[in-house]
């Protein structure tokens, strides 16, 4: 099998189906030659600039990701605005980019359920079931059961352990420099509720299935209070921190899958903007 950015399509739609994305999102093949042979893939989080330079250094066919770039309608292609810079070094590179984002977040063995099983829950459910439009109730519940498709998970700990114990072995099995904790230290977690990324949007489901905590990234200040006035503990880890996992993940789906026909290599940007000062 000869390996084009089609083929690749192709896979994707197995892993993490287009029609999964939520309507706002923009995935799939979004720059470059879907008919050009892929020898190498370089897989990231975001096309920021440093990993498309990487991506040029490596000499690669493509770049899989999970942020998309470009994510809004983009106006203008100028080599003086950083937008257009690099749609200009993707097109002059022949590089291009497939991206994966809710779709990939919603689908069985995304980005939620790398998470969830990382982080030690067992009996993972979905926290948000999704609805798809044009198919039957029978269809998507048919989906449902058999892929359990939809945002964020829920599901309980083996052992009931404090929140602040709890928060810790995160820090850890996530290895990331700090997170945040809001909720009582002492408090004891069974239930677990996650979203990867920004997912504070899915707080009300967690205390409506009665998390004990909801782990996500990206939390803001009066989301923290409600939380706290609402009695659910938040273990805000970072949207980088929750989202990072599927770097290896997609890397290794994509070599199986390439049979040797293509070398998949993982960033090795740290794509963390933020930097701790203690
Ligand atoms: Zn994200």
């Amino acid at each position: 099998m000869v390996i084009t950015g089609r083929k690749v399509i192709q896979y994707m739609e197995t892993i993490a189906p287009m029609k999964y994305a939520e309507e706002w999102d923009n995935v799939g093949f979004l720059i470059g030659n879907p008919d050009k042979k892929i020898k190498r893939i370089l897989v990231a989080l975001d096309a920021i600039p440093e990993v498309v330079k990487e991506a040029i250094d490596y000499q690669v066919d493509l770049i899989v990701t999970h942020h998309p770039f470009p994510f809004r309608s983009v106006k203008s292609i100028c080599q003086d605005c950083s937008e257009g810079k690099l749609i200009i070094d993707f097109i002059k590179h022949d590089i291009g980019l497939y991206a994966a984002h809710t779709n990939l977040d919603i689908a069985f063995g995304g980005t939620n359920d790398v998470l969830a099983e990382k982080i030690g829950l067992h009996s993972i459910d979905i926290l948000s079931p999704i609805v798809l439009e044009k198919q039957s109730r029978e269809e998507v519940f048919k989906e449902e059961k058999e892929k359990r498709i939809g945002m964020g998970r829920i599901g309980h700990l083996l052992e009931p352990s404090s929140l602040q114990k709890y928060a810790k072995e995160i820090r850890k099995k996530l290895n990331l420099e700090y997170i945040r904790m809001i909720g009582e230290p002492e408090q004891i977690i069974h239930k677990v509720a996650i979203c990867t990324g920004s997912g504070m949007s899915y707080l009300q489901e967690a205390m409506k299935q009665n998390a004990d905590v909801f782990i996500t990234g990206d939390v803001k200040f009066h989301e923290a209070q409600k939380a706290l006035q609402h009695g659910i503990a938040v273990i805000d880890a970072g949207h980088y921190g929750t989202e990072q996992l599927i770097i290896p993940v997609l890397a290794k789906g994509l070599r199986s899958w390439g049979e040797g026909k293509i070398e998949v290599m993982e960033s090795k940007i740290n794509g963390e903007p933020f930097q701790v000062i203690i």
